[in-house]
């Protein structure tokens, strides 16, 4: 397996997902997975385990999860919004655990009813659940903390405050965190702050960037991470994902044009491109909906496309 620079990770099968009320079947997600899988990608977060009467579209993630395991070299990874879910990642085999909460009290109240404080000690309970299995049946626990650049509830956040939830974060035990500007506010000045900082807090554990191109910043957002350092980016093939709050506002950060950025800027992915363009047409062929963004897929790669040496 080639040494890459930057790990790019799917989540438009989880985020993407559960943001449109169209249920992909089990069979499509997993020909999804083995295609992406195929095209490079190593990281792909397949399913989340919140109740399923809450989201349909997930009911199937222990079996999304077991058929992906099936799949040699990628890691598998699922949110999970409580311990229950996380006893259920772990049944299904997960190789990786997304815990998350909103740094913002209003967000996190209004997404899993609880405080900041009591979603800390939901991350310790995973982190005791996991640490008590077997070496070869542990996951990874990574801690992912929403609304870290601004909230559709309450405006502003913090920076401090972001910081101070980081460090919360890291001393409940998980194993990596990832920082999301769910709602699309952030801008490259506050990622580049909070970031550098975040980093000094964390010191060897490793930080992910989960952006969102709501207000057309995510690639430049992305470039901000990676100035300070960053080297895991999240993203979603054809930039699926929208955002509850905005009806028809573009999604995630577009894959394919990620991985445009960071191979002609000579950091390797590990991604074929022209496989990974030939997945985002499969994925426009099952999912009923147009709303891909993306601009590589419309203006094709330039004539001079060399991936990173
Ligand atoms: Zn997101």
């Amino acid at each position: 397996m080639t040494k890459t620079d930057v790990s790019v990770r799917e989540v438009g099968m989880r985020d993407g997902l559960q943001s449109i009320s169209f249920i992909m079947p089990t069979t499509k997600k997993h020909e999804w997975a083995v295609r992406e899988a195929a095209a490079g990608v190593r990281e792909i977060e397949v399913a989340s385990f919140v109740p399923p009467k809450l989201l349909p579209q997930m009911a199937d993630g222990a079996e999304v999860v077991a058929q992906a395991r099936k799949i040699a070299g990628l890691t598998v990874a699922a949110l999970v919004p409580n311990l229950k879910g996380a006893e259920r990642a772990v049944e299904a085999g997960a190789h990786k655990l997304n815990v998350v909460l909103s740094v913002s009290e209003g967000h996190n109240r209004a997404n899993v009813r609880k405080t900041v404080q009591e979603s800390l000690a939901e991350f310790a309970r995973i982190v005791a659940l996991v640490r008590a299995l077997p070496a070869e049946r542990r996951p990874i626990v990574c801690g992912g903390l929403a609304t870290c650049f601004g909230c559709t509830i309450e405006g502003d956040v913090p920076e401090a405050q972001v910081l101070d939830t980081v460090e919360r974060a890291i001393a409940t035990g998980i194993d990596e965190l990832v920082l999301a500007d769910t709602v699309g506010y952030g801008n490259p000045a506050q990622v580049r702050r909070i970031f550098a900082a975040a980093q000094r807090i964390a010191g060897a554990l490793p930080i992910a960037a989960h952006f969102h191109d709501t207000r057309g910043l995510g690639l430049a957002n992305a470039v901000a991470a990676l100035d300070t350092g960053i080297r895991r980016l999240d993203a979603s093939l054809g930039g699926f994902g929208g955002c509850p709050y905005a009806p028809g506002a573009s999604g995630n950060v577009d894959m394919e044009d990620l991985v445009f950025m960071l191979e002609s800027m000579g950091m390797k992915t590990g991604v074929d491109l022209n496989r990974l363009l030939e997945v985002r047409r499969f994925i426009e062929s099952v999912l009923p909906t147009d709303t891909f963004a993306g601009a590589v897929a419309v203006a094709g790669l330039p004539k001079n496309y060399r991936p990173a040496a």
